[in-house]
């Protein structure tokens, strides 16, 4: 059928990576621009010792789907990356976009115009393509830190998770909402990011503790019958993932910290190894390895799409955090 061609036409994995420009602090410290993008490749620029302490310049070289510079725009992000999984979600599809990198890299800035874009491109499809067919679109929004799950659309409500024996991840108290304008999706949206883990200490150190994860599920009641619950069609799962480097805090002197960054460390590892497993259609995922990936599993299991936002930073500063990064994508691609 045109539908089945429609998403097999869509690459079960994706993998792009994002180059955002240096800014202001690290232009300060006379820091430089390492990374040459041409095309879908790159090539990084790494500058190290000889042992008479003269300096060389190692080349490191990747390819992957896409590589966006730092010129490229927020909708043409929305339109290499989601755009053409947002109608595959009405064909029982479940989808995820993953926005992965150091803090700091621009990974909230890549990701939150994301669902707002997509909710817009679903709210025209259920309008027009879908008329009428009792389709419905709901938003939630949680994080999970330090290995429990916190709803942001209801004042950080603590949650738990359950599994219903049909490979369906149910958290319960899990609060949906249901949305048909995007003025209210973007007023959910807000709310969301307002409400994610500020601690103490300022939004951007806490935040990059803990994994953001907003939904975009489809329902429709069975035969187009309004009175019977509806059930899920399909689901886009957005993951602003916890910043890459926290998952090597776990030698900090400070037992918290060791303590999340060992359970950031372990979901990072479980994410990649689950998309490896998709990749090779291997029956087995190991998705039991962390929260994350066991939050994910319904996202893991039949139709599934998976595009991986690799983000990083020009400066020659960064280059080690930079390198970690782009060999974590290649692995996953
Ligand atoms: P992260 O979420 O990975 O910690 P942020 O998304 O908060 O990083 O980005 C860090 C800073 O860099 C923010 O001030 C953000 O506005 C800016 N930034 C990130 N990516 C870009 C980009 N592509 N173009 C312009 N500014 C960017
Ligand atoms: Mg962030």
């Amino acid at each position: 059928s045109v539908d089945k061609e429609k998403s097999s036409s869509v690459a079960k994995i994706k993998v792009v990576v994002r180059k955002r420009p240096l800014n202001k602090k690290e232009l300060a410290k006379n820091e430089v621009d390492i990374i040459e993008t041409h095309h879908n490749a790159l090539t990084v620029h790494e500058t190290k010792l000889k042992v008479d302490l003269t300096e060389y310049i190692e080349k490191h070289e990747f390819v992957f789907d896409a590589v966006l510079n730092e010129e490229v725009s927020n909708d043409e992000v929305y339109s290499e990356t989601v755009e053409p999984i947002v109608p595959i979600i009405f064909q029982r599809t479940k989808a995820t976009c993953f926005a992965y990198g150091q803090t700091g890299s621009g990974k909230t800035f890549t990701m939150k115009p994301l669902p707002l874009k997509a909710s817009r491109d679903i709210l025209r499809l259920m309008h027009h393509t879908y008329r009428n067919q009792g389709f419905q679109l709901f938003v939630s929004f949680f994080e999970i830190y330090g290995g429990k799950l916190f709803d942001l659309l209801n004042d950080r409500k603590k949650l738990c998770m359950r599994e219903d024996g049909k490979q369906q991840v149910c958290i319960v108290g899990l609060q949906e909402y249901i949305v048909s304008d995007v003025e209210t999706i973007k007023e959910l949206i807000e709310k969301g990011n307002a409400t994610r883990s500020t601690g103490t200490t300022g939004a951007n150190e806490e935040s990059s503790r803990s994994h953001a994860i907003l939904q975009l599920t489809i329902k429709r009641s069975p035969d187009g019958n309004e009175s019977k619950p509806p059930r899920v069609v399909g689901k886009l799962s957005f993951i602003d993932l916890a910043g890459s480097e926290r998952g090597a805090d776990t030698t900090d002197n400070d037992k918290q910290t060791r303590m999340e960054g060992a359970e950031i460390n372990k979901s990072l590892l479980a994410l990649k190894e689950c998309i490896r497993a998709l990749d090779n259609d291997q029956g087995h995922i190991p998705f039991r390895g962390s929260k994350l990936t066991e939050v994910l599993r319904d996202s893991f299991v039949g139709n599934s799409r998976t595009v991986m936002i690799s983000c990083i930073s020009p400066s020659s500063g960064s280059c080690e955090h930079t390198l970690n990064t782009l060999r974590y994508a290649d692995r996953v691609k």
